[in-house]
């Protein structure tokens, strides 16, 4: 079998923090980390290697040079081939050329069986670069996928989580599956494998190698702008009814009906 894991490098948001004074975002020190739900994708892809042992695992980000690092992580958890895809034309792109480059890179490398990717980023937090990936390539799609129950070389079978069940899915090899956390643990890099890590080459495709003209990729080819981008401002203080009980209730009732929340 023959698995691609998208994986993109996002800063770590936990460790994002606002300046309480100017209300801006304080960016500096914050460590860059392969992204959660990309880490339970790589996860999955490495059962079925346990499970398969033919296998091979294939790791693909867009990304600058930086990314190089958490592909070889990728790698060190046990991957076998990192990919980056890499230019400046690529700079400023917005779901959909992100998806164009992603889509060109993996017909690059080659066919594949199963795609997997997160479910989100936690940067961009769109959720749609998995999609529209499968789209490109006209393969079918899952996502939000949180347990594989079987695999064959044809087809494969999947729960697919919803708000209060889930579902069962079935679909044709080859195809993409979005995964969420629930799906797996991710494993620990190994000692044998980080060491193993930095002795492999990481292959980087730019532009031209995907056969990309400059229209089509990064900003150009983004049919979305962001002309802005803001810190929301702090939670008002909290506020204190008074009264009998049933009085602070209604009027609590109240207020969140006016606030349509309830
Ligand atoms: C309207 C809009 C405009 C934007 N404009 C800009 C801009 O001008 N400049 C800018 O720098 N960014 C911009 N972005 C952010 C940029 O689009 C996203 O970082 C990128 O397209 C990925 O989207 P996402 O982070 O929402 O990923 P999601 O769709 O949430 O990611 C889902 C999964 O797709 C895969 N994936 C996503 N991105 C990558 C990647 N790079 N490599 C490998 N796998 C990946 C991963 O498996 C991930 O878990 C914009 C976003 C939006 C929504």
């Amino acid at each position: 079998m023959k698995i691609c894991v998208c994986a993109k490098q996002v800063p770590d948001t936990n460790e994002v923090k606002i300046d309480p004074v100017k209300g801006t975002l304080i960016r500096t020190g914050v460590p860059s980390i392969l992204n959660p739900d990309d880490a339970n994708a790589l996860e999955a892809a490495l059962c079925l290697k346990d499970k398969y042992p033919d296998t091979k695992v294939y790791v693909v980000s867009m990304g600058p040079a930086q990314a190089d690092y958490m592909l070889r992580e990728c790698l060190a958890m046990g991957a076998d081939e990192a990919v980056l895809l890499s230019d400046r034309a690529f700079g400023g792109a917005d779901t959909c050329a992100t998806s164009v480059s992603i889509a060109a890179g993996i017909k690059k490398i080659g066919d594949f069986d199963i795609i997997f990717g997160g479910r989100q980023a936690i940067d961009g937090d769109t959720a749609q670069v998995g999609p529209q990936v499968a789209h490109r390539l006209g393969i079918p799609v899952i996502t939000y996928v949180e347990a594989i129950e079987e695999v064959s070389d044809k087809k494969i079978r999947v729960r697919r989580q919803l708000e209060d069940g889930y579902e069962l899915i079935e679909t044709a090899l080859p195809c993409f599956l979005t995964c969420v956390k629930e799906l797996n643990t991710p494993r620990y890099m190994s000692v044998a494998g980080i060491m193993d890590a930095y002795e492999k080459e990481i292959t980087v495709y730019g532009r031209e190698d995907l056969a990309l003209t400059p229209e089509e990729c990064g900003l150009k080819a983004s049919p979305t702008r962001v002309f802005k981008s803001f810190t929301p401002p702090p939670k008002g203080k909290g506020e204190m009814l008074s009264g009998t009980v049933n009085e602070m209730a209604a009027e609590l009732t109240d207020r969140l009906r006016k606030a349509h929340l309830i």
